[in-house]
């Protein structure tokens, strides 16, 4: 099948840091004008967070309850959800994720060790490259012990942060360690994700960088999917041309989407 690909990691104003005029309705309007089949929502669901601001997350009863009837037979809206992993709350993560009708989870780490990224904590007293160690250690962790996602998000996320000159790296620094992390995912019959949002970012890169998802492919990864990370309507769908040429310089030629947790195949 080939058509326009939908956007698979998008947040509305349930997220507590998206744009107040992130609605639903107003990323469905967008995709329509575009031209575009559907829309998944992904938005976050991070417990025991330290960050005030992500202590809430919406009730996936009304949420659900609300997804239904927007959804018309030439338009398609899914639930998903972006869950913030931690080792620790695991058990409750599994529990809030089997309680709900979900499409398509996004497994994401925002936190390493109970500390935070965007505000600094998690660099204090580490080099760059024993932040980016500690945190693709923390990748593994999650890969070998936590199965209920379809794929994980922005797997090189830390580059996102951290007061460096130079936040890039070179994935021979991090070696087997990525590619036992991949390997991982790929075994568990999971995904990645392509994330756009480092453009935006101004980091020059996706998430992953090109190195890994060419390292993806050589291992016999097929499940990637593409996604935004919009937090407002403007950024919705954002330099996707520039993603797929990415993916395709991989070598891959699907896309993968999700409806009711199972994968099925978009040709690029
Ligand atoms: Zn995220
Ligand atoms: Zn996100």
């Amino acid at each position: 099948m080939k058509r326009p690909l939908i956007d698979q990691h998008v947040h509305t104003n349930a997220s507590p840091d998206a744009n107040r005029d992130a609605t639903m309705t107003a990323y469905i309007d967008k995709a329509k004008k575009m031209g575009i089949p559907g829309v998944v929502f992904t938005d976050h669901v991070d417990m025991d967070t330290p960050v005030e601001l992500f202590k809430t997350f919406p009730d996936y009863q009304t949420y659900s309850k609300n997804i239904k009837p927007l959804n018309t037979p030439d338009f398609f809206v899914r639930m998903g959800v972006e869950i913030g992993y931690q080792p620790h709350i695991q058990e409750k993560i599994e529990t809030f994720i089997q309680s709900h009708p979900f499409d398509f989870v996004i497994c994401s780490i925002h936190l390493g060790d109970k500390l935070d990224f965007y505000n600094g904590d998690f660099f204090i007293g580490k080099t760059q490259q024993e932040a980016y160690q500690r945190y693709f250690e923390l990748v593994l962790e999650s890969v070998e012990n936590f199965q209920d996602y379809e794929v994980f998000g922005h797997l090189d996320y830390i580059i996102r942060y951290g007061d460096f000159e130079d936040k890039a790296f070179d994935i021979d620094d991090y070696q087997p360690l990525i590619d036992t992390i991949l390997s991982t995912i790929i075994k568990n019959g999971k995904g990645i994700e392509v994330n756009t949002s480092g453009i935006r970012y101004n980091l020059g890169v996706m998430h992953p960088n090109l190195a890994i998802l060419k390292r993806y492919k050589a291992l016999g990864g097929k499940i990637i999917t593409l996604g935004s990370d919009a937090h407002k309507v403007d950024d919705f769908y954002s330099d996707f041309e520039h993603a797929i040429a990415l993916i395709l310089k991989a070598g891959f030629r699907y896309i993968t989407e999700f409806k009711a947790r199972q994968p099925y195949f978009i040709e690029l």
